[in-house]
Order: C-alpha cells, then structure tokens, then sequence
C-alpha cells in the first residue's frame, strides 16, 4: 500500500473505469465501476492533507475527507470506513451521485496545475469495501428509552434521520406513501446513476436495526400521528412539478419529468406500469424533447436514450455556461447522443390531440440574476419549429399544500411554500412537529437530505429528552 501522502506530482488523477457510451446507452446499469484496491489507494494518496481542508468544508456533511483518505492510502480500510461513516449515513449513495464537482472535488485545493483528489470514487470504494467484508452492520441499542418518534418520508432526509434516532435508542416509525423506501432515490434518480439494490440494501439494515416501515401508507391527518409519537419529522420531499402556462400545455405526450421517470424505475424494478406498457411513458421510438437544463432533464433526457427514443433533444434557455445541471452530467448525455438547442425556449405546443411539434423561441443572454446566472431575453422574429412527439417538462419541483394535505392548517410556511422552522431547532411552529430535507430546503441534493435529517434528529432527541425528564420530575 502508499504510505506516502502528496504524491500528486507523480500520480496523475483518474476516475474508476467509465463504460463507453454505445455501450452504456442499451442497459440502466450503473456507468462507473468501482477502483481495485491499488488505484484506490495511489488516488488516495495523492492528497495534501491540508491543514485547512477546503474539500471538507464544501461538503455538507463536514466529512472528515484529508482522514479517510491518507487510511486508504496506508489500506487501513475498515478504519477508513468507521471516520466515514461516523458523519454520513450513506457513504456509498454521496459516493455515487453527490455533484462532487459543485462540492468536495470542486474545492480541492490541491496544487495549482493539478486535479483534484478523487474524493467521490473513495468514498464509494471505501463503503463497498466495507460492505464486502461485513463491516457495515446494523444498528445496536444498548439501553431503549420507551420514546416513541415518526418519521414521514422515508427518502434521506427521513432515513437518516430514523438511523440517528434509533441509535439513541428511540422506537422509530417511519411512514411512506410509497411501497419501497428511498423517495427519489428510488422513484426519482434512475439507475444509471444509483442502482437500486444499493438502496434495498439500506432498508434491510435498518429494519434489522430495529427501525420500522409503514409503506403504502399516505399520512391524511398529522394529529394522528402526534397522538401516537412523543414527536413528528416531516421529511415530505417536494413533488409539485411546475407547469409551462404555454398555447396548448395540456396536448396529450406532454408529460412532468418525475411521472416518466418514476414508470422508468418501476418497470427497472420489475413492477408493472399501465402508461409504460401503453406507450404514454415510453419513449421508444419516438422523437421527445426535454425542456429544463437541471439534473432532471439530464435524468430524463438519458432515460429517453435507452428507451431507444428515435431523436433526443434537450431544449434549455439559457446557454451551457449557465445551465443549474451538473457538468460531468451534460457530459455523459452528450456522449450518449443527446442534442442540445441552447437558448432556446418553448414559445407553444403544436398538435392535434396529441403534441407533434414545439415552437420554439430563440434567447440571448443579458445580465446576471440573483442566481448568479445570466438571465435571457426573447430574439424578436426568431422562432422555428421541432417535431415533438413525446415533450417532457422538467423545470423543477415545488412543495406540495402540506397544511392541507396533512390537515394541520395552522403549520407555518416559508414565502416558497416549503415548511418553515427554527433552524437551530428544527421545530416548526406547532408544538412537536419538525421538518427537515427538501420540504424545508426546496428542490436539493440528497446529501443535504441527510445532513438535515441528522441535524433535526440530534434537535429531536433533545426535545423528547427533556419531555421524558419533566416527566420523571413531575
Ligand atoms: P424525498 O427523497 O423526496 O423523500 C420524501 C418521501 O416522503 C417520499 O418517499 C414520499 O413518498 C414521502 N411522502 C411524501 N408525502 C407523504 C405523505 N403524506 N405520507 C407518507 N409519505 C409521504 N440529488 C443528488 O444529490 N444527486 C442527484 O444525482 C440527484 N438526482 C436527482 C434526480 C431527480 C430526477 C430528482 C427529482 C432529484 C434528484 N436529486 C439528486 C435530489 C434528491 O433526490 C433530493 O434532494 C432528496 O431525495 C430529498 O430528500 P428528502 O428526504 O427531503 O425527500
Ligand atoms: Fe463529497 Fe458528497 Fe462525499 Fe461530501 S458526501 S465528501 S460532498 S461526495
Ligand atoms: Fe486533500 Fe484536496 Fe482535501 Fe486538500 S482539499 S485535504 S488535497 S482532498
């Protein structure tokens, strides 16, 4: 193994092996392997181990990076394995689809002229290793305090939040409309990026960890719930799709990116789907066009390639300089054969019944918004026409009517919709109720998901503590 650190002058930076794309394009396997041990360790290696980590600091997690990396480097793994794990609850899923060129890789600080550390592929090759070996073990109570919690959402922000809480020895529920957990890690993210199996593989755990799951059941009326658990989380997630208020936006084969991506899980997951088998959610064949430049549209657009769709475009108003998207995301679509219109913008649907056309405006860029990205404004007279017959919208997510839907008129919203709370709490306005993950934050990642939900379990169990002490003494 390397026992020397800073070899970064010597060892050149790589990712694990990529599968080419003509070959990638015809199944939903995930596209990276895995390092071996030596390249594991060489890229470890090449780490500064900064005083001042800015790799760590980046990461929403704090995770201990400059650490975990010099014990692979020394094949310490099983020690790598407990650092990393001692601040993330799924190494393995940030390993794989954290955009690490936003956030830990993206600010290594590593010499000028130099890349970055491999910090993703690690991460993930420490977890796998862990797993691989039986070191990933579920979780041991050693004392039960009798305080009752649920959780609603089982996605990571609820998850992580359950593993935290089960841990202080706390009976959780965990509540999902859904039959699987994972929220969008399940139904949202498609398998090229996170197979399933490595989320199925968490839910076992935990429910050998004591944790239990109510799924198929969709949470009508939170006092319920209150009634029955000393405190709530809601870790709801965030699943109104934003409309286009466009001529002709309700045409048939004009379709929200989270139902074509959710029948594209489920038929991976060999559950049978109506609107797959009957053509609505099934690209094949067909010529789709994908509105929106974030991380779904790059889902949804790679989806559409391996559907066998007959032409893929991705229409986005803005240029590539300034899409929201990962990177290494647009990269892999372009790879695959994915055409992308930049500044363009859909300007009307086109179609009799059914969508066959998108009338599109050309854009150009102005000044920068509150975003930091270039707005864009219309090029009077320049407008052309697409063939279209599948056009999928994905322009982002907002939160649902939670005090309507979970009947508690009375909980407190930010101006965006989502649940407000006391950040340094994580309470919301009623009395024992918490929030935490994408209902808080909005649209996010899954690694904020997670640092959330520890967060708010570590804020939960406190309040329950103390509930229980003034119980006790009175
Ligand atoms: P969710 O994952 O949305 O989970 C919420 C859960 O709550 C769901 O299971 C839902 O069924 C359940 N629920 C909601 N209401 C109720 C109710 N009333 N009763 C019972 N259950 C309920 N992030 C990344 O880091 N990397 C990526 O590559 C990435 N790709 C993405 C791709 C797509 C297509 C999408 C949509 C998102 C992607 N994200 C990605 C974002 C990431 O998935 C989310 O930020 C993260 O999952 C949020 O976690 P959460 O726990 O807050 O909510
Ligand atoms: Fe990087 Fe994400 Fe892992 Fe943090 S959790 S080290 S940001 S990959
Ligand atoms: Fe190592 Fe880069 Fe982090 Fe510095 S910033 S500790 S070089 S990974």
């Amino acid at each position: 193994m390397q026992n020397d650190m800073l070899t970064f002058t010597k060892n050149g930076q790589h990712y694990p092996e990529v599968k080419p794309a003509e070959a990638r394009k015809h199944d939903f396997n995930e596209i990276y392997a895995n390092f071996d041990p030596v390249q594991a360790a060489v890229q470890a290696s090449r780490c500064s181990q900064c005083g001042i980590p800015f790799c760590q600091i980046h990461c929403p997690l704090q995770n201990n990076i400059p650490d975990w990396l010099k014990l692979t480097a020394e094949g310490r793994l099983e020690e790598a394995y407990a650092v990393s794990s001692a601040t993330n609850t799924f190494p393995e899923i940030c390993g794989r689809i954290c955009p690490q060129d936003r956030l830990c890789e993206g600010n290594c600080v590593i010499e000028k002229g130099f890349q970055s550390v491999t910090i993703g592929s690690v991460e993930k090759y420490i977890t796998e290793t862990a797993f691989a070996n039986g070191w990933v073990k579920p979780i041991t109570v050693a004392r039960e305090t009798g305080i009752s919690i649920g959780i609603i959402g089982a996605g990571p922000g609820g998850l992580a939040a359950a593993d935290a809480l089960r841990r202080r020895g706390h009976e959780v529920h965990v509540y999902d409309r859904y039959d699987r957990i994972g929220g969008l890690m399940i139904y949202g993210i498609p398998n090229f990026k996170l197979e399933k199996e490595v989320v199925a593989r968490r839910h076992q755990l935990l429910t050998e960890g004591g944790i239990h799951f109510h799924l198929n059941y969709d949470v009508k009326d939170i006092n319920e719930l209150r009634e029955r658990h000393s405190a709530v989380l809601i870790a709801t997630g965030v699943y109104q799709s934003r409309e286009i208020q466009l001529p002709d936006y309700s045409l048939a084969g004009i379709i929200p990116a989270l139902s074509y991506l959710t029948a594209s899980n489920r038929i991976g997951l060999g559950d049978r789907v109506r609107d797959y088998e009957n053509g609505v959610l099934n690209a094949e064949g067909k010529d789709v066009i994908v509105i929106g430049g974030g991380d779904t549209a790059m889902d949804c657009v790679r989806t559409a390639v391996r559907q066998n769709a007959s032409s893929v475009i991705c229409l986005y108003r803005r240029d590539q300089a300034n899409m929201p998207g990962s990177a290494r995301e647009v990269k892999n679509a372009m790879e695959e054969g994915v055409k992308f219109l930049w500044l363009s913008a859909p300007k009307a649907f086109v179609g009799n019944g059914y969508v066959n056309q998108i009338l599109v405006q050309q854009m150009r860029l102005t000044t920068h918004d509150n975003s930091g990205r270039q707005s864009v404004v219309p090029v009077e007279g320049e407008t052309f026409a697409l063939k279209c017959d599948m056009a999928i919208k994905a322009l982002g997510f907002d939160a649902e009517d939670l005090p309507t839907l979970l009947n508690a008129p009375s909980l407190g919203l930010s101006k965006y919709g989502t649940v407000a709370i006391d950040q340094q709490s994580f309470a919301t306005n009623v009395e024992g109720i918490f929030a935490a993950g994408d209902i808080v934050r909005g649209a996010s990642l899954v690694v904020w998901a997670i640092k959330d939900g520890r967060d708010a379990a570590n804020a939960m169990h406190k309040y329950v503590t103390a509930l229980q002490h003034q119980a006790m003494v009175a």
